[in-house]
């Protein structure tokens, strides 16, 4: 990885549906060798923020930079090597194999008509193993278990190898040790030097594993921070109208909400 790639930016983005404003001022980057966890009740506007870095809703305000140049600059095909896209729920309907799914994730990388290479063999494969689902290879897809899915998902997106990763709600019906194996998975990658922007909902899990965190609310950034100065009592009573409990084991803190305000 080049630790020299400046990452993905966002400048007072806005997004909106219809007429209707989803998004609002929100500015972020997503930096190599971070984890960056984006929180927020559900229809904040966290997925449709991902949607538009990917070209996927419309923006109408504000700047997107992808290394270092505005995202219209950075043609479609480099822009699907430079980020890997797993989006929520990511249903599979079509009765492929494991490997042939996880396969999709290099289509950034052949040209028209080029066959796969060994390379690209060898990125599937290293993928598949790293999310334990090596074994499962020859499955059809269709036939797995949600936790199975979300680790051949999670495959797919590490095989594209690019340097940023934008995984919405990816430990989503996962069980507790699924959950931690994917969070661990993505903290390892971003270890080595990959961004990771990762949409979820556990605070425990958001507040451990994310070197920072922005909460969305309504569509702007209510906190962006450090874990501990985003999750305050404040911003947990404003963005999603709880109290929470906390408590201090094995030396970290740990958040249960309590009660609805
Ligand atoms: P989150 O991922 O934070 O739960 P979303 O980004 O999916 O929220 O949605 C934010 C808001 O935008 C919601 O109110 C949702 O209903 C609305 N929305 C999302 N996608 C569309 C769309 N394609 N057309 C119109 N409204 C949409
Ligand atoms: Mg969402």
């Amino acid at each position: 990885m080049n630790v020299e790639h400046p990452g993905l930016e966002m400048e007072s983005v806005a997004v909106s549906y219809d007429g209707n404003r989803i998004v609002e001022d929100v500015s972020l980057s997503v930096r190599p060798g971070r984890m960056t966890g984006l929180i927020g009740p559900n229809g904040a506007g966290k997925s449709t923020l991902l949607k538009t870095v990917l070209g996927l809703a419309d923006r109408d305000g504000g700047v997107i930079r992808l290394a270092g140049r505005p995202l219209e600059e950075v043609p479609l095909a480099e822009r699907a090597r430079e980020m890997a896209y797993a989006a929520q729920g990511a249903p599979v309907h079509w009765p492929l194999t494991v490997e042939r799914v996880v396969m999709l994730g290099r289509i950034p990388h052949l040209g028209p008509w080029q066959k796969v290479t060994e390379r690209d063999r060898e990125a599937v494969a290293r993928a598949l193993e790293m999310t334990d689902s090596l074994h499962l290879k020859d499955r059809i897809v269709t036939t797995l278990s949600g936790g199975e899915r979300a680790c051949v998902m999670l495959a797919r997106t590490i095989a594209t190898d690019a340097p940023l990763l934008l995984v919405d709600e990816p430990v989503a019906s996962l069980d507790p040790a699924h959950q931690l194996q994917v969070m661990g998975i993505l903290k390892n990658l971003a270890g080595q030097g990959h961004g990771v922007l990762i949409v979820l909902h556990d605070l425990n899990l958001a507040r451990r594993f994310c070197d920072d965190l922005v909460l969305l609310h309504d569509g702007r950034v209510l906190a962006q921070g450090e874990p501990q100065e985003v999750l305050t009592d404040e911003n947990l009573a404003k963005a999603y109208g709880i109290r929470a409990m906390r408590w201090q084991a094995e030396g970290e803190e740990f958040i249960v909400p309590r009660e609805k305000l």
